[in-house]
């Protein structure tokens, strides 16, 4: 990166050695640089080194653990917790469900590539850390969470009521808790520090099934709002663990490489073709933010339906402000990795200037493809 006499600095990829071209829709790739507050002896400012915001999920994080802790995680086993949800994340039934899908995206890929694209591998990596170590913290945060929900607001769990079936009871908080993903979905898009957590799920240039777990695990904290429903419902039904395989299963789908639209079901269910638009590399990725569901997208006018030149639309993040493995000269998948956990807490200005661009919703490009309602 080279700082210009103007004060303006021009961004570099410091991997590939070479400028990264600007996106033709983003009239603004020169940015102020950021500087801290402080000042060094000669009263030249200080970079930040930290982003700091990005402290508070880490504190919240830490916070809602030491909660559950302290409290013996509301008398929940952990390890059984544990283990019905690692049937969710890599039981039989899902592994079954990700191998059937891999076949499907070879069959039918929306854009063609090798077997062992580097992003499937580094995808493959993230799998991996979500099996192993994602997966306690998840049931941490959740037992904690419910907990918390449960004893400090004890008045929103609605006691059974004899006349509603539990089916419909089971029927609402689905819908429901798929209401409230897509609400802490918005929220990553608009509020800055969630956006840098949810940067790298964006990141993905070869989208894959796999891509679903390329998530940053602290993003998990913001989630956790969906598991609101479910506590208020708690005793008129709960969500059976096939439910939520099948919930996973879909979701992971919608991230393949399928060319796979669902035609006029496309109205309340998300296909592949419909998620990519959320990934499309220049376009606002603040639309099609739905897990399962496209209706709140339509309630919200946040919806656009693919169409033949969507389908084989480039994925990504324009000016790639966060590392990705496709920039490395070499495959460094590990390193590259560490890059990308590291990424939410880099500091602003430098690089991370170009956030104020990226930050979907601020990017000034107009939907010119697809049919937006
Ligand atoms: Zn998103
Ligand atoms: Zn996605």
């Amino acid at each position: 990166m080279e700082s210009g006499s103007n004060g303006l600095i021009e961004r570099w990829d410091a991997h590939a050695f070479r400028p990264v071209a600007p996106p033709e829709s983003s009239p603004m790739m020169t940015v102020p640089i950021r500087a801290d507050a402080r000042a060094d002896r000669r009263g030249r400012p200080r970079p930040a080194r930290l982003y700091l915001p990005a402290l508070s999920i880490v504190a919240a994080m830490l916070v809602l653990i030491g909660i559950g802790w302290v409290n013996r995680w509301g008398g929940a086993s952990f390890t059984s917790s544990m283990s019905d949800l690692r049937v969710v994340v890599i039981g039989p039934m899902t592994v079954a469900i990700l191998a059937a899908i891999l076949v499907v995206e070879r069959l039918r890929p929306a854009q063609r590539r090798p077997f062992f694209a580097r992003g499937y591998r580094q995808d493959a990596l993230y799998t991996v850390l979500n099996a192993t170590l994602v997966l306690p913290l998840v049931v941490a945060l959740s037992l904690s969470f419910s907990d918390a929900a449960q004893r400090y607001l004890p008045w929103i769990v609605v006691p059974r009521l004899e006349f509603f079936p539990r089916w419909a009871a089971i029927a609402l908080i689905f819908v429901a808790m798929d209401g409230c993903n897509w609400l802490a979905h918005l929220a990553n898009h608009r509020i800055r520090v969630l956006w840098r957590f949810h940067e790298l799920h964006h990141s993905q240039e070869d989208m894959s099934v796999l891509t679903v777990f390329r998530t940053h695990p602290l993003i998990h904290v913001s989630y956790l709002i969906a598991l609101v429903p479910g506590i208020v419902l708690l005793a008129n039904g709960a969500v059976p663990t096939a439910l939520l395989v099948a919930y996973a299963g879909f979701v992971a789908f919608e991230h393949s490489n399928t060319n796979l639209g669902f035609g006029p079901l496309e109205r309340i269910f998300v296909s592949p073709n419909y998620h990519r638009i959320h990934h499309k590399l220049d376009g606002p990725q603040d639309v099609n933010l739905g897990f399962a569901l496209t209706i709140w997208d339509q309630l919200f006018h946040r919806a656009v339906f693919p169409t033949e030149e969507t389908i084989r639309t480039d994925t990504g993040l324009p000016g790639r402000p966060l590392l990705v493995e496709q920039a490395t000269g070499r495959p460094r998948h590990l390193s590259v990795l560490l890059t990308q956990l590291w990424g939410p807490f880099r500091p602003l200005g430098a690089e991370g200037a170009l956030d104020d661009h990226l930050l979907p919703g601020r990017i000034p490009v107009a939907v010119d493809d697809g049919e937006r309602c």
